[in-house]
């Protein structure tokens, strides 16, 4: 089997080193996938939302699905899995403050 190159930013990786993400509107990470499950963002789409209704629902929310690399994937979405990024902290604070 031959691996898959992509190109992220400028970097032609193997598909299998990247991570597909998972955004919100307001671009938070709510989920991610290995590379190699998906080769397009429809793709990747279906892998995280089977049903057809729920991703026509995703869209109009404003959800993207996005390729990114490990290091990408560790400086925008860990933070987000772990519900430590910016994203939830500005809810959180809102919420608590008022
Ligand atoms: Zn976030």
């Amino acid at each position: 089997m031959t691996t898959l190159m992509v190109q992220i930013d400028g970097t032609t990786v193997p598909l299998t080193t990247c991570f597909w993400v998972r955004r919100t509107a307001d671009g938070c990470a709510e989920g991610s996938l290995h590379g190699e499950y998906a080769a397009t963002p429809e793709q990747a789409h279906k892998e995280f939302v089977p049903r057809q209704r729920d991703r026509d629902r995703d869209q109009k929310a404003g959800y993207t699905h996005e390729l990114v690399t490990r290091e990408q994937w560790d400086a925008t979405v860990m933070a987000c899995l772990l519900g430590k990024c910016e994203h939830r902290q500005a809810t959180t604070e809102d919420g608590a403050a008022r």
